[in-house]
């Protein structure tokens, strides 16, 4: 693999603070940014000093702007500005400068007279020993094209003359990928990554907004490598990231997030070019094999009268803990009411919510072995008597992600569980896990997609923005192949959707829903009315909109109404919602049938939201929020 570089500018905090998280993510290298040398105290070189301390080096300093091109007086004046910087990297113990192409009115264009100016730039950067590297900015004024750089570069024909290619400059123009495998790896001084979202956008706002790691974003990283590949390049590959949320994140974890992000992508760049991978294939998920909540004994005992309102029975209690599960097709809910271990930290933490997922995967050793290699957390418990070492790592806001073999997942429940009642088989019984709905903060989203995409077999789908009374929240599914599998993150900026409160009300992220599937949603909702079960209650106007937005049959449109039952349909068919009253004011349930559908049911959830919201009242905080909504605690 070649060495690992990021841009300073990627991360939050001062310099002192990004470096640190830098080098504690496990990089080789940092770009240093101009801007940050100002914002702190120290000398050039103290820096210089700090970086090598922290095991560093410093894959290039940047930017040195509007060079080439100019006529005099200005020609000159930027000669005299290069000078100063090449002092200030002597200091630094920088030796590449990256020099992007101008922007300035002023420039002239032509590709020799851009070439003299770096054949001379060369001269007095190799004079000092340093080198220099010229990157086409996807809106350079007349060299915005790599090829053009290249042809500067070439043309200059000096040894401390280089190209410096990015990865977002060259998608963000839709260049070629192929030319680049022409040019000498020896002629490339650095190469640069960054991946983002496809935006209609002039390209300096969504270059300088929205750009995020590779695997975040929509652009083909992979393809890109393979190109640089292609040309023997050896030097480092650069994250350079301009993006609000990684602004607003912390470094330490956004660090993380990057060095990952180069992991997956020189194992996705390995695989493309037939050669040996890094790490074992992402993980192919059977199923969610089981959902555990934490809880103090008494919401626990709430928390199963629920279950058995939705038709679970309590199949099983743990041989030595208080852990009950509860069954009802594939799904296996389980209560933990310890009061010690992982889950009883969580549930004094977070109060009552799902503290693991357990997932059924085909190879839990490739798995873990993946994981460790992007660098996820592994946790180990300690394995009291009559239990089975479950593998698992840290997974969002603080839970743990188990793996268990899909064949076999049945050792550990006759191993570790009493058997207790017997699961029925009503009509209308839930069969699976149809999808897992978890909230976040706007700066974790970028995170937990990376982290889901890179372990797992897992594609994105639609992205979709949920309008809640409260503010907009982004929905972003993830979904396994054959659809056995889906996630769904949600990300809010706005306090007071659902989604934030639910954040703010269990201090992190975290499962807010749970969806499960049956094949008669509406037999499943007469034995859950009779067992006592109270539903979310959907307004009477939905129905009439709905009557008129799809043409529906009027007994259909009836037996919705009297059920309660929001409704969606796609070209490949129907698509039944309903919900249980939200839990302890935070998590909830969420039944469908999917006759075809492939949907989330985006178009309801603003129905959906606002009922939520009637239903759980005003906001309720463990901290002082309550100026922003107008009402105190109860
Ligand atoms: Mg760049
Ligand atoms: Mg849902």
């Amino acid at each position: 693999m070649n060495p690992t570089s990021i841009a300073t500018v990627s991360l939050s905090g001062d310099l002192a603070q990004k470096l640190e998280a830098i080098a504690a993510a496990g990089f080789d290298a940092v770009e240093i940014f101009d801007n940050d040398l100002l914002t702190i105290s120290a000398q050039a070189r103290d820096v210089g000093r700090m970086i090598k301390g922290l095991g560093l080096s410093v894959s290039a300093f940047q930017p040195f702007r509007d060079f080439e091109g100019l006529p005099e007086p200005d020609r000159a004046r930027a000669f005299a500005r290069a000078r100063r910087k090449f002092d200030l990297m002597q200091e630094l113990g920088a030796e590449l400068l990256l020099v992007c192409s101008s922007v300035a009115p002023a420039s002239l264009g032509g590709i020799d007279r851009a070439a003299d100016d770096f054949a001379a730039l060369g001269e007095i950067a190799a004079a000092q020993g340093l080198r220099v590297g010229f990157e086409a900015l996807a809106w350079g004024r007349h060299i915005n094209d790599y090829r053009d750089a290249w042809e500067v570069v070439r043309r200059a024909d000096h040894p401390a003359v280089g190209l410096i290619l990015d990865s977002f400059h060259t998608f963000a123009r839709d260049l070629p990928l192929d030319p680049i495998r022409a040019i000498p790896g020896d002629r490339i001084f650095l190469v640069q990554l960054a991946d983002a979202p496809r935006m209609q956008m002039d390209l300096l706002t969504w270059s300088r907004h929205f750009r995020c790691f590779p695997g975040q974003g929509e652009l083909p990283l992979a393809a890109f490598v393979e190109a640089i590949d292609a040309t023997g390049y050896a030097g480092p590959l650069s994250l350079e990231i301009f993006n609000d949320q990684f602004r607003a994140g912390p470094p330490e974890s956004t660090a993380r997030d990057g060095l990952r992000s180069l992991r997956f992508l020189d194992d996705e760049a390995r695989r493309l070019e037939g050669r040996a991978p890094a790490l074992p294939p992402r993980a192919d998920i059977d199923r969610v094999e089981f959902v555990e909540f934490a809880t103090d004994p008494a919401t626990g005992a709430e928390l199963g009268a629920l279950f058995a309102g939705l038709g679970f029975a309590r199949t099983g209690d743990h041989v030595s803990k208080s852990v009950e599960r509860w069954q009802q097709g594939e799904i296996n809910l389980v209560i933990n009411t310890e009061s010690d271990g992982f889950a009883h930290s969580h549930a004094i933490l977070h109060g009552p919510g799902v503290c693991a997922l357990g997932l059924a995967v085909r190879d839990v050793e490739a798995t873990m072995a993946r994981a460790e290699g992007l660098r996820a957390t592994t946790f180990l418990q300690p394995v009291g008597p009559g239990e089975l070492p479950i593998p698992a790592i840290r997974w969002v806001g603080g839970s743990l992600l188990y793996f268990v073999e899909a064949d076999r997942a049945g050792e550990v429940w006759d191993t570790e569980f009493r058997a207790g009642e017997a699961a029925g088989t009503a009509p209308g019984a839930l069969t699976h896990v149809d999808h897992v709905s978890q909230s976040m903060s706007h700066e974790e989203m970028l995170s937990w997609l990376l982290a889901y995409t890179s372990l797992f077999d897992m594609e994105r789908v639609a992205q979709a923005s949920v309008v809640d009374p409260g503010g907009i929240v982004r929905s972003q599914p993830l979904v396994a192949p054959g659809e056995r599998v889906r996630f769904v993150l949600n990300a809010t900026q706005a306090h007071r959707t659902l989604s934030a409160r639910f954040i703010a009300e269990q201090f992190g992220s975290g499962v807010q829903h749970i969806a499960f599937a049956t094949d008669d949603i509406f037999a499943c909702i007469r034995r859950m009315r009779e067992a006592g079960l109270p539903l979310l209650a959907i307004p009477d106007t939905y129905y009439r909109d709905l009557e008129a937005r799809l043409d529906l049959d009027p007994a259909l449109l009836d037996k919705l109404r009297r059920h309660q039952v929001l409704y969606d349909r796609d070209e490949a068919g129907a698509f039944f919602q309903v919900y249980t009253q939200v839990f302890a004011r935070r998590f909830f349930f969420e039944i469908v049938q999917r006759d075809g559908y492939a949907g989330f049911g985006a178009v309801n959830a603003p129905v959906r939201l606002a009922s939520q919201a009637r239903e759980i009242g005003p906001l309720t905080i463990p901290y002082d929020w309550a100026g922003l909504d107008g009402t105190a605690r109860p």
